[in-house]
């Protein structure tokens, strides 16, 4: 299905390069037509697209607002400065700096304003839910300091608190860092941010992926808590593809040192202004009734599974996400999460705690609420695609089942469009 604005610019494209708009054209129809669980996706708004895809990108403005090193920069100024302000409004904080690509160039900016190289950072492990760009060896962050992990708690699943502690005053890091991509819980800040205090070690929170939550107020804000918080806006936060440091004012000028020229040359400037429309959406009331939907959304998907058997990783959610523990079942995340393409659910296969299986097969798979929340289902959809979802992994190779559950995913996406 191509709605208007789609089409108008894909006839656009397609004048110029065909072929691009046929690649562009299958992806919309994949989008429309798939129920998306990854739970770092999401679905910008035709406003953020609108932004991102305008004559900012025309611009070069290495620098900060007022202090670039190029002309006709005025104009931009006014744009970066504004979407300072509106994160700074939104998330409490005392600085931002919004020119982070991705969250990992965030991340390795925050990590930059408090180490030298070689120095010790502790993250969660990527096993246990943490982030590559929280020290693992083949990303930068881990060649370039001696990075420690703490983990998950084996009888609860939840982040060993004592473990942590413990860890610090074994290693005193320079950097304390917490947040994860496959962590269905929320963190206690007060208490991280206390372990930080009692080692010497600044405090990092990365909310990459519940962002939005924090916006909405659907979660605690580690902003109080911490020196520094990174994040991106693509994912729960509904923003185009990018990062974003916030800091207390003491640290500003060593971020934005950090940002540019430490790891990224000039801003993306349309990146930029789809970052501030996401941001000015958040300032409506409606949407702190989508974060809200998220969380009881996950809520409801993870009931549902946990009623027909699946096992879910320290037994439910907190948040956005959920992971799912396949190995009761037999079964491996990439036979499952293929099984689920074949049927228009798009989920990934993920490591669970204590995983032995290679992470290329891992014995989980993540889901999340976010993007079908965008799209308008609530509860009652959750519960379905729940019934779904575990029909296909109690019946991984029955065609029938497969069929049926394909008409009923089709019907749900059908009934809930994209906004293009
Ligand atoms: C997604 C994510 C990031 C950033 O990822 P990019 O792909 O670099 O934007 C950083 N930290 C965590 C915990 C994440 O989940």
């Amino acid at each position: 299905m191509t709605v208007p604005l789609a089409a108008e610019r894909l006839a656009r494209i397609g004048a110029e390069d065909p072929e691009v708009a046929a690649i562009l054209a299958a992806e919309l129809r994949r989008q429309q037509d798939t129920l998306e669980l990854i739970p770092s996706e999401n679905v910008a708004s035709p406003a953020v697209l609108d932004a991102v895809g305008s004559w900012l990108t025309n611009k070069y403005a290495e620098g900060t607002p007022g202090r670039r090193y190029y002309g006709g920069c005025e104009e931009v100024d006014r744009l970066e400065r504004l979407c300072q302000e509106r994160a700074r409004a939104l998330f409490g904080a005392e600085h931002a700096n919004v020119q982070p690509h991705c969250g990992s160039s965030a991340n390795l900016a925050a990590y930059a304003v408090f180490c030298q190289p070689g120095d010790t950072i502790l993250g969660m492990d990527l096993g246990h839910g943490g982030h590559l760009s929280h020290g693992s060896p083949v990303n930068f962050s881990g060649m370039l300091y001696r990075a420690v992990h703490y983990g998950v708690d084996p009888a609860t699943e939840q982040l060993d608190y004592d473990q942590v502690q413990a860890r610090a005053l074994e290693v005193r890091p320079r950097v304390l860092v917490a947040g994860a991509s496959a962590y269905p819980r929320i963190l206690d800040f007060a208490r991280l941010a206390a372990i930080a205090n009692e080692v010497g070690a600044a405090f990092v929170v990365d909310m990459a992926h519940f962002a939005g939550l924090v916006a909405g107020g659907a979660h605690p804000s580690p902003v109080p808590h911490a020196d520094l918080v990174t994040l991106t806006t693509h994912k729960t936060l509904r923003g185009p593809w990018g990062g974003m440091v916030l800091c207390r004012a003491a640290h500003a000028a060593k971020v934005d040192k950090a940002v540019f020229p430490g790891y990224q040359g000039g801003p993306l400037l349309h990146a930029i202004a789809g970052k501030a429309v996401a941001l000015h959406a958040w300032g409506q009331p409606a949407m702190a009734d989508y974060a809200q939907r998220v969380v009881a959304n996950a809520g409801a998907l993870a009931r549902g599974l946990s009623d027909r058997g699946l096992r879910l990783v320290s037994g439910g959610t907190d948040t956005h996400l959920l992971l799912v523990d396949l190995r009761p079942l037999g079964l491996t995340g990439r036979a499952v999460q293929d099984a689920l393409d074949r049927v228009g659910i798009t989920v990934n296969r993920n490591a669970i705690p204590f995983d032995e299986a290679s992470r290329f097969n891992p014995s989980g798979i993540r889901l999340g609420s976010p993007a079908v929340t965008t799209r308008g289902m609530g509860e009652a959809e959750m519960a379905e695609i729940a019934d779904l979802v575990a029909a296909v992994v109690h019946h991984l190779d029955d065609a029938d089942v497969a069929a049926r559950v394909r008409a009923r995913a089709r019907a749900l996406c059908d009934a809930h469009p994209l906004p293009y």
